[in-house]
């Protein structure tokens, strides 16, 4: 038996619920917990009790009661869905229950838009001690970017030098202004300083101020912006012969312009303002008026394209590869009715919980994805729906 806790009931668990729901091979009782309870029972209902045996109402900000709910389910793995900010409390009751962990994204203090992955890797002695495996970023980027890397690294490199992963929505959802994916999180992301690492350093750049017009395949050229982004301050920890690592991301004119209005009248802060007597974060209403990124889904067309620029020797020779995987909108809406932001991120974490609960993927301590064989994961993708591809190619980039 291995038995499942999905945390979150968002439009990323929603995939990945539907995903594990088809594999009871790898899933047998699934159990979703998140802070809506009414959220919850609807996937309960449209996926079926015989497969989400329980649902429940959870603060996933208080360790106490995550601990609470894991002693009453013993799952086998705990997979947090929910938001950056619940990873430690979740973490947590991982660790006084002795039960293995997933997340798709890096801690966030919610009081401070930074992220970096040294508050989890801070628990790596001691789950190491409790004998329980942490799987961290267990997305599409990041994820699938970490685990392309592996591959590359183990199959077509000697040494990798120049590493830049490009990920692009070339998708139109019809709406003036909404983000794919939690749009706290994303626009706390997004309006952080870019920073890239070469020769050792980490490097700053003002927020989206360097541009790359870049030819994403069956979707056309598209400006790309560089950015920080989490998977590549563990890729340069585990892949030590990188000379430089930049992440860049497509946006387009309208996006951008709306953004930085919005960013110029105060409404992306994080500090809090009074507000007839109340305190109220701006960025939080802001949330509260966009459209949930689920409800993109039905009418999205186009396609997403995210991949991996890898630069390095092989047999003493400098090559360059591209591998990439492209996600259709409607595709996904007819498959599980989601847009594809949620798909690519869903799927990948119903793949890292399989490889855990049946220990293809499993040592004890906290792990970053490029930490494990890429192949069972590889054939993973192109088994459940994110089929990839590897061109052999000239660097795109200008800079
Ligand atoms: P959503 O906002 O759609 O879903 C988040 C869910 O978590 C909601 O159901 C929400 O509850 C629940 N939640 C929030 N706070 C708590 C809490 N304190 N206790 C319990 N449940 C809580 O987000 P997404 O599905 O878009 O994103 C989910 C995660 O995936 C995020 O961490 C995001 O950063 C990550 N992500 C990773 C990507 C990758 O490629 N690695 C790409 C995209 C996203 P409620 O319904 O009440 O709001």
């Amino acid at each position: 038996m291995a038995n499942v806790l999905i945390i979150g009931a968002g439009g990323v668990s929603a995939v990945t619920l539907k995903k594990c729901a088809l594999l009871p091979q790898h899933f047998d009782d699934i159990y979703l917990a998140s802070r809506t309870l009414a959220k919850c029972e609807n996937l309960q209902q449209e996926i079926g009790k015989d497969r989400i045996k329980a649902v429940f109402a959870l603060d996933a900000d208080n360790a106490q009661e995550v601990t609470t709910l894991i002693k009453k389910l013993n799952p086998d793995l705990v997979v947090n869905l929910a938001l950056p900010y619940q990873d430690l409390p979740i973490m947590d009751a991982c660790l006084a229950t002795q039960t293995d962990y997933l997340d798709t994204a890096n801690y966030e203090p919610k009081d401070l838009a930074k992220f970096e992955y040294s508050w989890q890797w801070a628990y790596q002695a001691k789950f190491k001690e409790a004998g329980i495996m942490a799987l961290l970023g267990s997305g599409f980027d990041p994820g699938v970017t970490n685990v392309y890397t592996a591959y590359a690294a183990k199959h077509f490199f000697d040494e990798i030098h120049y590493l830049d992963i490009v990920d692009c929505n070339g998708g139109d959802h019809g709406q003036a202004f909404a983000t794919n994916f939690n749009p706290e999180i994303n626009i706390r992301e997004i309006t952080q300083p870019g920073r890239f690492f070469e020769n050792g350093e980490w490097k700053e750049t003002a927020p989206l101020s360097v541009r790359e017009d870049l030819d994403y395949q069956n979707i056309g050229v598209r400006a790309s912006y560089l950015m920080f982004h989490e998977e590549l301050e563990s890729i340069v920890k585990h892949f030590p012969s990188i000379k430089r690592a930049r992440f860049w991301m497509t946006f387009g004119d309208a996006y951008l312009t709306h953004l930085r209005v919005l960013e110029s009248v105060g409404m992306t802060s994080i500090a809090p303002i009074d507000f007839k007597g109340q305190q109220i974060v701006p960025l939080e209403f802001l949330k509260a008026v966009l459209p949930n990124p689920g409800s993109l889904a039905e009418g999205y067309t186009g396609k997403t394209c995210i991949g991996t620029y890898i630069t390095g020797l092989k047999d003493g020779k400098e090559k360059t590869i591209f591998i990439y995987n492209n996600c259709d909108h409607k595709a996904c809406y007819e498959e599980v009715g989601a847009q594809a932001v949620s798909y690519t991120t869903g799927v990948p974490a119903m793949i890292g919980a399989a490889l855990m609960l049946n220990k293809t993927w499993h040592k004890p301590g906290v792990w970053n994805m490029e930490q494990f064989d890429p192949d069972p994961f590889m054939e993973m993708l192109n088994e459940h729906g994110l089929p990839w591809h590897v061109l052999e190619c000239e660097s795109p980039f200008t800079k």
